[in-house]
Parts: C-alpha cells; sequence; structure tokens
C-alpha cells in the first residue's frame, strides 16, 4: 500500500530556536518541513511550494507576520492555505489582531508542545478532509 505524501508545513520564524523547535516537533510528527528566515520571502515560498500550512511568528525584523498574512490572503493562489500565528506579545488584543489579518489559529510563545500538535493536526484537517 502507497504511503501517504507527508503534508507540508513552511515555518515563517526568525529566531533560531524556535525554529529549531518547531522543525523538530514537527518532522517527529511525520510532516515535512520548509523553513524560512525572511520574512520578505515568505510570500514567494508559498506561492511556490504551496505547503499545506503556514506557521507565522508575528514579530519579524523587516516585516510583520500579520502583513505576511494579508498578502497570502489577498492572492487567491495561497488564500486558502491555514495560517498559524504564533506570537510572543501577550495582550489582550492579540488574538482580535491575528484573527482580522487572516490567520486560522493563534498561539502564544512559550508553546505548549501539546497544543502546538493539535492545532497543527486539526488546521491540516480542515484544509484536506479525508
Ligand atoms: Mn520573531
Amino acid at each position: 500500500m502507497a504511503k501517504k505524501p507527508a503534508q507540508k508545513v513552511l515555518i515563517v520564524e526568525d529566531n533560531a530556536l524556535n525554529m529549531r523547535l518547531f522543525s523538530d516537533l514537527l518532522e517527529a510528527s511525520g510532516y515535512e518541513t520548509m523553513q524560512c528566515v525572511d520574512g520578505a520571502k515568505a510570500v514567494g515560498l508559498a506561492l511556490e511550494s504551496q505547503p499545506n500550512l503556514i506557521i507565522m511568528d508575528i514579530q519579524l525584523p523587516e516585516v510583520s507576520g500579520l502583513d505576511i498574512t494579508r498578502w497570502l490572503k489577498d492572492d487567491e493562489r495561497t488564500a486558502k492555505i491555514p495560517v498559524l500565528a504564533v506570537t510572543a506579545f501577550a495582550m489582550r488584543t492579540d488574538e482580535m489582531l491575528v484573527r482580522e489579518a487572516g490567520c486560522e489559529g493563534y498561539l502564544s510563545k512559550p508553546i505548549q508542545v501539546r497544543s502546538f500538535l493539535q492545532t497543527v493536526d486539526e488546521l491540516i484537517s480542515k484544509e484536506a478532509p479525508v
């Protein structure tokens, strides 16, 4: 029986430790990961690779993860890819802002392993029902 191809997750994150943590957790769970440390390249990468999910750091040096998400959602070729925002801000307005930008999910850092993987699974299965 043919093995299902691995689901692809694009991780947009400028912090090396977080990038390592997210990709290790995802790969250990059977996902294929692509890493993007430069927010300006995220849209092009998403277009080209059509991942099943994008993990989006909101605090990036050149451009906000919120703006990247708006650009993705404005383009029909990437609009359907679910975006999971991760943010270090612990402000109450945060979740509202990420939802308004079009993110389908939201987690604050430091992430908790179980809810991180659970949220990833939920967003990916919503996108591609079996
Ligand atoms: Mn960051």
